[in-house]
Protein backbone atom coordinates (compact mmCIF):
# COMPACT_ATOMS: atom_id res chain seq x y z
CA UNK A 1 0.00 0.00 0.00
CA UNK A 2 1.02 3.35 -1.08
CA UNK A 3 2.81 5.64 2.32
CA UNK A 4 0.09 7.71 3.83
CA UNK A 5 -0.35 11.31 3.19
CA UNK A 6 -1.22 12.82 6.24
CA UNK A 7 -3.30 16.65 6.19
CA UNK A 8 -0.37 17.78 8.18
CA UNK A 9 2.61 16.45 9.79
CA UNK A 10 4.06 18.30 11.99
CA UNK A 11 7.31 15.50 12.39
CA UNK A 12 8.13 16.61 9.05
CA UNK A 13 7.85 20.14 10.20
CA UNK A 14 10.18 19.24 13.52
CA UNK A 15 12.93 17.61 11.31
CA UNK A 16 13.49 21.00 9.04
CA UNK A 17 13.54 23.24 12.13
CA UNK A 18 14.99 21.48 14.41
CA UNK A 19 18.40 22.47 15.19
CA UNK A 20 17.67 26.45 15.63
CA UNK A 21 14.75 25.26 17.64
CA UNK A 22 17.33 23.56 19.86
CA UNK A 23 19.78 26.33 19.92
CA UNK A 24 16.82 28.81 21.01
CA UNK A 25 14.70 26.50 23.42
CA UNK A 26 18.61 25.97 25.01
CA UNK A 27 19.09 29.92 25.37
CA UNK A 28 15.94 30.12 27.39
CA UNK A 29 16.76 26.99 29.56
CA UNK A 30 20.22 28.69 30.51
CA UNK A 31 18.49 32.29 31.29
CA UNK A 32 16.83 31.55 34.26
CA UNK A 33 13.86 33.47 33.01
CA UNK A 34 10.54 31.81 31.51
CA UNK A 35 7.90 34.41 32.07
CA UNK A 36 7.70 37.87 30.10
CA UNK A 37 11.25 38.66 29.22
CA UNK A 38 13.86 39.20 26.53
CA UNK A 39 12.52 36.59 24.79
CA UNK A 40 9.07 38.13 24.32
CA UNK A 41 9.90 41.33 23.91
CA UNK A 42 12.37 40.55 20.75
CA UNK A 43 9.55 38.41 19.54
CA UNK A 44 6.62 41.18 19.72
CA UNK A 45 9.21 43.74 18.11
CA UNK A 46 9.94 41.62 15.27
CA UNK A 47 6.38 40.57 14.48
CA UNK A 48 5.49 44.20 14.84
CA UNK A 49 7.48 44.95 11.96
CA UNK A 50 6.71 41.59 9.92
CA UNK A 51 3.28 42.81 10.00
CA UNK A 52 4.01 46.65 9.21
CA UNK A 53 2.17 47.80 12.55
CA UNK A 54 3.34 49.55 15.43
CA UNK A 55 2.89 47.24 18.38
CA UNK A 56 2.60 43.27 19.32
CA UNK A 57 1.36 42.05 22.44
CA UNK A 58 2.08 38.40 23.22
CA UNK A 59 -0.45 36.54 24.49
CA UNK A 60 -1.73 32.88 25.65
CA UNK A 61 -3.13 31.66 22.27
CA UNK A 62 -5.44 32.90 19.32
CA UNK A 63 -8.64 33.06 21.15
CA UNK A 64 -7.12 34.95 24.23
CA UNK A 65 -5.89 37.26 21.61
CA UNK A 66 -9.72 37.64 20.07
CA UNK A 67 -10.76 37.83 23.41
CA UNK A 68 -8.41 40.30 25.18
CA UNK A 69 -8.44 42.56 21.57
CA UNK A 70 -11.59 42.95 21.64
CA UNK A 71 -11.92 43.98 25.12
CA UNK A 72 -9.50 46.48 24.44
CA UNK A 73 -11.41 48.12 21.57
CA UNK A 74 -14.61 48.30 24.14
CA UNK A 75 -16.48 45.43 23.64
CA UNK A 76 -17.84 43.80 26.56
CA UNK A 77 -21.29 42.37 28.08
CA UNK A 78 -24.35 43.41 25.88
CA UNK A 79 -22.34 44.09 23.03
CA UNK A 80 -23.30 43.14 19.52
CA UNK A 81 -20.53 42.00 16.77
CA UNK A 82 -21.02 40.53 13.45
CA UNK A 83 -18.75 37.40 12.86
CA UNK A 84 -19.05 35.13 10.10
CA UNK A 85 -20.13 31.17 11.34
CA UNK A 86 -17.80 29.10 9.68
CA UNK A 87 -14.55 29.87 10.62
CA UNK A 88 -14.63 27.19 13.77
CA UNK A 89 -16.20 28.89 16.73
CA UNK A 90 -12.98 30.75 17.89
CA UNK A 91 -14.63 34.09 17.72
CA UNK A 92 -17.89 33.34 19.02
CA UNK A 93 -16.17 31.47 21.97
CA UNK A 94 -13.95 34.73 22.47
CA UNK A 95 -17.81 36.65 22.18
CA UNK A 96 -19.35 34.85 24.71
CA UNK A 97 -16.24 35.09 27.34
CA UNK A 98 -16.27 38.74 26.80
CA UNK A 99 -20.40 38.53 27.24
CA UNK A 100 -21.31 39.99 23.88
CA UNK A 101 -23.41 38.71 21.28
CA UNK A 102 -22.54 37.47 18.10
CA UNK A 103 -24.26 38.47 14.75
CA UNK A 104 -23.50 36.13 11.98
CA UNK A 105 -23.27 37.47 8.32
CA UNK A 106 -22.99 34.61 6.05
CA UNK A 107 -20.26 33.78 3.52
CA UNK A 108 -19.54 34.40 -0.37
CA UNK A 109 -19.55 30.86 -1.84
CA UNK A 110 -16.15 31.42 -3.95
CA UNK A 111 -14.20 32.98 -1.31
CA UNK A 112 -15.52 31.44 1.40
CA UNK A 113 -15.17 34.94 3.37
CA UNK A 114 -17.44 37.42 4.80
CA UNK A 115 -20.42 38.56 2.42
CA UNK A 116 -20.47 42.29 2.48
CA UNK A 117 -24.05 42.57 0.89
CA UNK A 118 -25.22 40.81 3.83
CA UNK A 119 -22.82 42.82 6.31
CA UNK A 120 -24.19 46.31 4.70
CA UNK A 121 -28.09 44.81 5.13
CA UNK A 122 -26.93 43.70 8.57
CA UNK A 123 -25.52 47.49 9.20
CA UNK A 124 -28.51 48.88 8.01
CA UNK A 125 -30.63 46.75 10.24
CA UNK A 126 -28.93 47.21 13.74
CA UNK A 127 -26.12 48.42 15.53
CA UNK A 128 -22.76 47.03 16.32
CA UNK A 129 -19.85 47.32 18.43
CA UNK A 130 -17.33 45.70 16.25
CA UNK A 131 -16.71 43.62 12.77
CA UNK A 132 -15.08 40.75 13.21
CA UNK A 133 -13.37 39.86 9.65
CA UNK A 134 -11.50 36.28 10.05
CA UNK A 135 -8.81 35.71 6.64
CA UNK A 136 -10.19 32.23 6.36
CA UNK A 137 -7.85 29.53 5.42
CA UNK A 138 -4.97 32.05 4.55
CA UNK A 139 -6.77 34.45 2.53
CA UNK A 140 -6.57 38.16 2.99
CA UNK A 141 -10.34 39.38 2.65
CA UNK A 142 -10.09 42.53 0.09
CA UNK A 143 -10.08 44.94 3.19
CA UNK A 144 -10.90 48.29 1.01
CA UNK A 145 -14.26 47.26 0.70
CA UNK A 146 -15.06 46.26 4.18
CA UNK A 147 -13.48 49.38 5.92
CA UNK A 148 -15.54 51.64 3.46
CA UNK A 149 -18.49 50.33 5.02
CA UNK A 150 -17.78 49.93 8.47
CA UNK A 151 -15.87 53.42 8.84
CA UNK A 152 -18.93 54.77 7.10
CA UNK A 153 -21.11 53.17 9.75
CA UNK A 154 -18.20 54.26 12.50
CA UNK A 155 -17.85 50.86 13.70
CA UNK A 156 -14.46 49.26 14.41
CA UNK A 157 -12.97 46.43 12.57
CA UNK A 158 -10.71 43.80 14.00
CA UNK A 159 -9.28 41.36 12.14
CA UNK A 160 -8.42 37.50 13.14
CA UNK A 161 -5.35 36.72 11.23
CA UNK A 162 -4.84 32.74 12.97
CA UNK A 163 -5.15 31.25 9.34
CA UNK A 164 -3.35 33.87 7.52
CA UNK A 165 0.25 34.81 8.65
CA UNK A 166 2.05 37.00 5.87
CA UNK A 167 -0.95 37.53 3.61
CA UNK A 168 -0.47 40.76 1.49
CA UNK A 169 -2.53 43.06 -0.37
CA UNK A 170 -0.54 45.58 -2.11
CA UNK A 171 2.44 45.17 -0.03
CA UNK A 172 0.16 45.44 3.22
CA UNK A 173 0.08 42.56 5.63
CA UNK A 174 -2.88 40.64 7.37
CA UNK A 175 -3.06 42.82 10.63
CA UNK A 176 -2.29 46.19 9.13
CA UNK A 177 -5.56 46.97 8.51
CA UNK A 178 -8.03 46.43 11.49
CA UNK A 179 -8.15 48.39 14.36
CA UNK A 180 -6.31 45.46 16.27
CA UNK A 181 -6.14 42.13 14.64
CA UNK A 182 -5.13 38.66 16.63
CA UNK A 183 -2.96 35.55 15.88
CA UNK A 184 -2.45 32.34 16.69
CA UNK A 185 0.85 30.06 16.88
CA UNK A 186 -0.82 26.88 17.53
CA UNK A 187 1.49 24.30 16.20
CA UNK A 188 -0.25 23.67 12.58
CA UNK A 189 -0.85 27.24 12.01
CA UNK A 190 1.49 29.32 9.31
CA UNK A 191 3.64 30.37 12.02
CA UNK A 192 3.69 28.01 14.61
CA UNK A 193 4.88 27.31 18.08
CA UNK A 194 5.56 24.20 20.02
CA UNK A 195 2.24 24.40 22.07
CA UNK A 196 -0.10 27.00 22.72
CA UNK A 197 0.71 30.81 21.47
CA UNK A 198 -0.99 34.08 20.54
CA UNK A 199 -0.86 37.81 19.67
CA UNK A 200 -2.70 40.65 19.45
CA UNK A 201 -1.28 43.47 16.98
CA UNK A 202 -2.51 47.01 16.14
CA UNK A 203 -1.50 50.69 15.44
CA UNK A 204 -2.66 52.08 18.04
CA UNK A 205 -0.89 52.38 21.77
CA UNK A 206 -3.32 53.23 23.79
CA UNK A 207 -4.87 49.45 22.22
CA UNK A 208 -1.27 47.83 22.79
CA UNK A 209 -1.52 49.01 26.11
CA UNK A 210 -4.99 47.86 27.43
CA UNK A 211 -3.79 44.60 25.97
CA UNK A 212 -0.72 44.41 27.89
CA UNK A 213 -2.50 45.10 31.04
CA UNK A 214 -5.03 42.41 30.36
CA UNK A 215 -3.35 39.68 29.81
CA UNK A 216 -1.29 39.97 33.54
CA UNK A 217 -4.39 40.43 36.25
CA UNK A 218 -4.97 44.10 34.96
CA UNK A 219 -2.27 45.64 36.41
CA UNK A 220 -0.92 48.94 35.44
CA UNK A 221 2.38 48.03 37.48
CA UNK A 222 3.39 45.38 39.53
CA UNK A 223 0.55 44.38 41.97
CA UNK A 224 -1.01 47.27 41.24
CA UNK A 225 -4.71 46.28 39.36
CA UNK A 226 -5.88 49.38 37.48
CA UNK A 227 -8.40 47.93 34.20
CA UNK A 228 -11.29 45.15 34.90
CA UNK A 229 -11.11 42.62 32.35
CA UNK A 230 -7.88 41.29 33.45
CA UNK A 231 -6.65 37.51 33.31
CA UNK A 232 -3.33 35.73 33.32
CA UNK A 233 -2.42 35.30 29.31
CA UNK A 234 0.84 35.41 28.58
CA UNK A 235 3.21 34.11 25.96
CA UNK A 236 6.13 32.17 27.86
CA UNK A 237 10.03 33.19 26.53
CA UNK A 238 10.68 29.69 25.23
CA UNK A 239 7.55 29.81 22.96
CA UNK A 240 8.67 32.92 21.93
CA UNK A 241 12.21 32.34 21.08
CA UNK A 242 10.68 29.19 19.18
CA UNK A 243 8.83 31.90 17.20
CA UNK A 244 11.61 34.10 16.46
CA UNK A 245 14.19 31.24 15.12
CA UNK A 246 10.92 30.63 13.00
CA UNK A 247 10.23 33.92 11.53
CA UNK A 248 12.26 34.22 8.82
CA UNK A 249 11.41 31.12 7.45
CA UNK A 250 7.99 32.25 7.31
CA UNK A 251 7.98 33.68 4.07
CA UNK A 252 9.44 30.87 2.10
CA UNK A 253 6.92 28.37 3.72
CA UNK A 254 4.20 30.50 2.97
CA UNK A 255 5.49 30.20 -0.90
CA UNK A 256 5.55 26.84 -0.82
CA UNK A 257 2.15 26.40 0.60
CA UNK A 258 0.84 28.28 -2.61
CA UNK A 259 3.11 26.78 -4.97
CA UNK A 260 1.35 23.43 -4.05
CA UNK A 261 -2.27 25.25 -3.75
CA UNK A 262 -1.58 26.66 -7.11
CA UNK A 263 -0.92 22.79 -8.82
CA UNK A 264 -4.16 21.89 -6.84
CA UNK A 265 -6.08 24.58 -8.81
CA UNK A 266 -4.35 24.07 -11.60
CA UNK A 267 -4.28 20.17 -12.28
CA UNK A 268 -7.06 18.71 -10.65
CA UNK A 269 -9.80 18.75 -13.38
CA UNK A 270 -12.58 16.65 -12.41
CA UNK A 271 -16.12 18.36 -12.72
CA UNK A 272 -17.63 17.48 -10.13
CA UNK A 273 -14.43 19.19 -7.38
CA UNK A 274 -14.75 22.79 -7.67
CA UNK A 275 -11.22 24.10 -6.55
CA UNK A 276 -10.26 28.02 -5.30
CA UNK A 277 -9.17 30.56 -7.97
CA UNK A 278 -5.02 30.35 -8.49
CA UNK A 279 -4.55 33.43 -5.83
CA UNK A 280 -1.38 35.63 -5.24
CA UNK A 281 0.40 37.01 -2.32
CA UNK A 282 -3.03 37.11 -0.76
CA UNK A 283 -3.10 33.69 -0.04
CA UNK A 284 -1.03 31.57 2.01
CA UNK A 285 -2.11 28.35 1.67
CA UNK A 286 -3.58 27.39 4.79
CA UNK A 287 -5.89 24.84 4.32
CA UNK A 288 -6.98 24.05 0.69
CA UNK A 289 -10.70 23.71 0.67
CA UNK A 290 -12.48 22.25 -2.70
CA UNK A 291 -16.07 21.67 -2.19
CA UNK A 292 -18.10 19.18 -3.97
CA UNK A 293 -21.41 17.44 -4.29
CA UNK A 294 -20.37 14.31 -2.62
CA UNK A 295 -17.66 15.10 -0.25
CA UNK A 296 -18.05 11.73 1.76
CA UNK A 297 -17.47 9.48 -1.52
CA UNK A 298 -14.57 11.60 -2.69
CA UNK A 299 -13.16 11.75 0.98
CA UNK A 300 -13.02 7.94 1.15
CA UNK A 301 -12.18 7.39 -2.68
CA UNK A 302 -8.91 9.13 -1.51
CA UNK A 303 -8.77 7.30 1.86
CA UNK A 304 -8.75 4.26 0.30
CA UNK A 305 -5.63 5.93 -1.76
CA UNK A 306 -4.22 6.47 2.12
CA UNK A 307 -4.64 10.25 1.26
CA UNK A 308 -6.25 11.61 4.26
CA UNK A 309 -8.54 14.54 4.53
CA UNK A 310 -10.43 16.84 6.93
CA UNK A 311 -13.39 19.00 7.08
CA UNK A 312 -12.76 22.66 8.28
CA UNK A 313 -15.36 23.13 9.96
CA UNK A 314 -18.35 20.76 9.85
CA UNK A 315 -20.43 22.33 12.32
CA UNK A 316 -21.21 26.11 11.53
CA UNK A 317 -21.10 28.14 14.38
CA UNK A 318 -24.88 29.07 14.64
CA UNK A 319 -25.88 25.23 14.85
CA UNK A 320 -23.71 24.55 17.67
CA UNK A 321 -24.79 22.80 20.41
CA UNK A 322 -24.13 25.52 22.88
CA UNK A 323 -26.24 27.95 20.83
CA UNK A 324 -28.82 25.79 20.05
CA UNK A 325 -31.21 29.26 21.18
CA UNK A 326 -30.08 31.05 17.90
CA UNK A 327 -29.59 28.12 15.54
CA UNK A 328 -33.43 28.58 14.16
CA UNK A 329 -33.34 31.82 13.67
CA UNK A 330 -30.11 32.35 11.48
CA UNK A 331 -30.49 32.40 7.80
CA UNK A 332 -27.12 31.63 6.41
CA UNK A 333 -27.59 29.57 3.28
CA UNK A 334 -24.11 29.72 2.04
CA UNK A 335 -22.54 29.01 5.37
CA UNK A 336 -25.02 25.56 5.69
CA UNK A 337 -24.61 24.69 2.32
CA UNK A 338 -20.74 24.93 2.47
CA UNK A 339 -20.51 23.15 5.79
CA UNK A 340 -21.77 20.19 3.76
CA UNK A 341 -19.98 19.84 0.58
CA UNK A 342 -16.35 21.39 1.79
CA UNK A 343 -13.07 19.28 1.91
CA UNK A 344 -9.77 20.04 2.81
CA UNK A 345 -6.73 18.58 1.10
CA UNK A 346 -3.13 17.82 2.48
CA UNK A 347 -1.49 21.44 2.00
CA UNK A 348 1.60 22.09 3.87
CA UNK A 349 5.44 23.39 2.73
CA UNK A 350 6.59 19.83 3.60
CA UNK A 351 4.27 17.96 1.18
CA UNK A 352 6.85 16.11 -2.12
CA UNK A 353 5.92 17.10 -5.37
CA UNK A 354 5.28 13.62 -5.86
CA UNK A 355 3.03 13.33 -3.24
CA UNK A 356 0.82 16.13 -4.37
CA UNK A 357 1.00 14.94 -7.88
CA UNK A 358 -0.25 11.19 -6.32
CA UNK A 359 -2.93 13.67 -4.52
CA UNK A 360 -3.54 15.09 -7.74
CA UNK A 361 -4.44 12.08 -9.55
CA UNK A 362 -6.30 10.39 -6.98
CA UNK A 363 -9.23 13.15 -6.81
CA UNK A 364 -8.95 13.17 -10.87
CA UNK A 365 -9.81 9.50 -11.24
CA UNK A 366 -12.29 9.48 -8.97
C1 LIG B 1 -6.67 28.50 15.30
C2 LIG B 1 -7.65 29.59 15.14
C3 LIG B 1 -8.01 30.43 16.19
C4 LIG B 1 -7.67 30.17 17.62
O1 LIG B 1 -6.39 29.98 17.95
P1 LIG B 1 -5.97 29.17 19.29
O2 LIG B 1 -4.55 29.56 19.45
O3 LIG B 1 -6.16 27.72 19.00
O4 LIG B 1 -6.83 29.66 20.40
C5 LIG B 1 -8.83 31.50 15.94
N1 LIG B 1 -9.31 31.73 14.71
C6 LIG B 1 -9.02 30.92 13.67
C7 LIG B 1 -9.60 31.25 12.34
C8 LIG B 1 -8.19 29.82 13.85
O5 LIG B 1 -7.91 29.03 12.81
Amino acid sequence: MADRIAVNDLRRHAITTEATVRTSAERVLSSGWYVLGKEVEAFEREFAEYCGVGHCVGVASGTDAIELGLRALGVGRGSRVATVANAGFYTTTALMALGAEPVFVDVERETKLMDLAHLKQILGETTLDAVVVTHLFGLLHDMEPVLDLTDRAGVPVFEDCAQAHGARRGGRAAGSFGAAASFSFYPTKNLGALGDGGAVVTGSADVAQSVRRLRQYGWGSRYRAEIKGGRNSRLDEMQAAILRAKLPLLDGWNRRRRDIATRYSREIGNPRVDRPPVHGEEYVGHLYVVVSDDREALRAHLAEASILTDVHYPLPDHRQPVLAAHGGRTGLPVTDDLSAAILTLPCYPELSDEEVTRVISRVNSW
